[in-house]
This record gives C-alpha cells, sequence and structure tokens, in this order.
C-alpha cells in the first residue's frame, strides 16, 4: 500500500516534470526570439538616419549619418542599396545627391587611412519568369494578401503605374538582395516619413514592416529617430498613422499553432517570461480561433486568465459557463476540472498563468463535446 502510494508520487513527479521541461523549451525559443527583436540594431538605425537625412537633401547632416553607418558596420555596398532603393520614393535627384555625398565621405575617410568594407555586390536575378508576375508575387509576400483581385483605385484609372510599382519597384528593386526586406522597408518608411503628405503609402508600408518581422516597439524607436531629423509636421503625421497602424496590432504576439490531442480548433501560443524555475509559474499568450477550445482539464497548482482579446468563455464542471471579455480575470483554484476557450463568432486571447507547477502541469481529459460547447455558449 505505502509502495503504491510512492510509486504514483514518483510517477506524478515524472509526468509533471516532462510538462514542465516541456514548458521550459518553450520558454528559451521565446527568450532568444526577443532578445533578438526587441530593438532596432545601430545599422537599423543608421538606415533610418541616412535615408530620411537623404530625403530632405540635408547633405551637410547626410555626411555625418553616413560616417555613424560606416563605422557601426555597414559596408559601401549596403549604403549604396539604400541609396538606390530611396530614389523609387523621393526621386533620382535626391538619390544621386546622396550617393555623390558618399563618394565625397569615403574618399575623406580613405585619405584618413580608414578602410572600409565593400561588402557583396547584387546576386544576378533570374529573369525568367514575366517581370509583373514577379512583382505581384514580392508584393503579395510583403502584404501577407494574395495580389489576384482586378485593379482599383489609381490602379485601374492609370495602369501604367501599376505595371511601372509591380515590375519595377517590386521586381526590379526588391528582389536584389543586398538589403533584407525589413531593412528595405526601414528606408521605405524614413522617406515617407521625411517627404510628408503620403500617409495612405506610409500606413501601408509600416503594416508590411511589422510583417516582415519589425515589432511595434522598433517601429516607436524608428519614429524617434525620425523625429528630430524630419520637419515637425511631417514628424506629426507619421506619428498618427504609425498609432493608427499599432492600434490594430494584438498587445502580445500569437506566436506558434499548437499541435495537441488536448485542443479543439486552431489554438496559437506564445510562450513568455524568464526561463528559470524559481517563481514555480509559467506563462504564455494563447488565442483561440473562434469555437477553438481547451479540452477539459485541471491544474494541480491552479491557473490565472487575464482575457487580452475578444470574447470567449470559461465553464468549471457542473457550473454555468462564464463570459469573458478583454479585461476580464478568471481565478482557478486548483484541481477544478474546466475549459476555456473562444466564443462561436469571436477570437479570444488570454494569458495564462500555470502557478505551484512543481506540483505537476495541467491534468488533461476529454473534449469539450459540440453539445456541451452550443449549451455552454448560446
Ligand atoms: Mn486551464
Amino acid at each position: 500500500m505505502v509502495f503504491k502510494q510512492v510509486e504514483k508520487m514518483a510517477i506524478r513527479k515524472l509526468l509533471g516534470l516532462v510538462v514542465v521541461m516541456g514548458f521550459l523549451s518553450l520558454h528559451l525559443n521565446a527568450q532568444n526570439e526577443m532578445s533578438i527583436n526587441q530593438q532596432l540594431s545601430a545599422k537599423q538605425q543608421s538606415i533610418v538616419q541616412i535615408a530620411a537625412h537623404t530625403a530632405q537633401g540635408e547633405l551637410q547632416a547626410l555626411k555625418p549619418a553616413l560616417n555613424k553607418g560606416l563605422d557601426v558596420g555597414l559596408n559601401i555596398n549596403e549604403i549604396k542599396e539604400v541609396l538606390v532603393h530611396l530614389y523609387a520614393y523621393c526621386g533620382f535627384p535626391r538619390s544621386i545627391r546622396g550617393l555623390q555625398t558618399l563618394m565625397e565621405v569615403l574618399d575623406e575617410r580613405k585619405s584618413k587611412g580608414i578602410k572600409d568594407k565593400t561588402g557583396a555586390d547584387a546576386s544576378t536575378i533570374n529573369q525568367e519568369a514575366d517581370k509583373y508576375e514577379r512583382g505581384k508575387k514580392v508584393l503579395g509576400e510583403l502584404t501577407k494578401t494574395p495580389q489576384n483581385k482586378p485593379l482599383t483605385g489609381y490602379s485601374a484609372f492609370a495602369p501604367a503605374i501599376d505595371t511601372f510599382l509591380k515590375e519595377h519597384l517590386f521586381a526590379d528593386i526588391f528582389e536584389r538582395d543586398v538589403l533584407t526586406y525589413a531593412e528595405r522597408e526601414l528606408v521605405t518608411i524614413s522617406v515617407l516619413s521625411a517627404i510628408g503628405g503620403a500617409e495612405p503609402m506610409l500606413k501601408s508600408h509600416l503594416a508590411i514592416c511589422l510583417n516582415v518581422g519589425l515589432t511595434p516597439s522598433q517601429l516607436n524607436e524608428f519614429a524617434g529617430i525620425i523625429q528630430p531629423i524630419i520637419g515637425e509636421k511631417e514628424a506629426k503625421d507619421a506619428q498618427v498613422v504609425l498609432n493608427e497602424v499599432l492600434k490594430t496590432v494584438p498587445v502580445f504576439p500569437k506566436g506558434e499553432k499548437i499541435i495537441s490531442n488536448n485542443f479543439s480548433g486552431t489554438v496559437w501560443l506564445k510562450m513568455m517570461g524568464a526561463s528559470d524555475t524559481t517563481l514555480h509559474t509559467s506563462f504564455g499568450n494563447v488565442t483561440f480561433e473562434p469555437k477553438a477550445r481547451t479540452n477539459w482539464h485541471s491544474h494541480p497548482g491552479g491557473q490565472i486568465l487575464f482575457i487580452t482579446e475578444g470574447q470567449g468563455y470559461y465553464q468549471a464542471k457542473g457550473q454555468p459557463a462564464r463570459l469573458l471579455c478583454k479585461g476580464d480575470v478568471v481565478e482557478i483554484p486548483r484541481n477544478v476540472v474546466h475549459w476555456h476557450g473562444a466564443a462561436p463568432d469571436s477570437e479570444f486571447s488570454h494569458i495564462a498563468v500555470s502557478l505551484n507547477i512543481d506540483d505537476g502541469g495541467a491534468i488533461w481529459s476529454e473534449p469539450v463535446t459540440e453539445e456541451e460547447y452550443n449549451k455552454a455558449t448560446k
């Protein structure tokens, strides 16, 4: 009898350990990603400064920005590419004046004995596919929206500009490798902010920035960098557009789809927080598509849910379900069997904090049936 008890405890501890280790590996990935993406790198900051000064035509201010860019590790070809890319947004004259200023700066540095790295040339582009189709494909990747609808608005009004945009900007220019999409987008939003009066384009490109891996805090940092460079009105207008774009971004990232039989429907998880066990908690952001939900389960150490987006439900077994909205908090006592998930017509996100995880991970049971779900949510 005593032996059996000990054996049971050992098995439970082992199961708990496996679950905790699973969480820990997710923690580590999350941590790595965070440390990479938290702030704009020195090179990215320089790209913003160089692009904004060039778009302004402020060549005296551009010189120190170019020197700084080279000092923090941008190579000559990368800076050339920044100055070439931006001609699509502020024209050949500004671009060429920028390139001439770079030539001067490089001569000055050479005469001082500074050896700047040239860097790789742009690779040859595969020209086999139709250029217009290639441009459409790149634009589709940037916007995460397939470009298969008939032309509307200005594109229908003046199809030539649509052809030039897709063939030249999104194929000829964006397909060049020297800069990443994220770097090209930093150039683009810097120029669009500096020239002013291009708010619809700035809005689209700020959204593209988020698609190509830049974070809301990095875009706020960008606004802080251009603010003293561009005009007061332009800086204010850019900030308004940025605020508008960021309003649509969920507070916490969705993370990756969970592949598990413990959930019904599509669910995403982003583990958060430090990768240590001294707090005896693990926590992450969980997002459910409409109707998606957990199976019935319980937490030996208890759980707290903080609702951050949309509408959903929490139900303890034998109790009526509770409707949950943004801002609600659910405290789930130890060992109470329950489920949580999205309402039938709303995506739903909560931060789930699992407490006292040394006492074991979630104990999973059968799915919430359609009948149980419909009854709870009607
Ligand atoms: Mn739970």
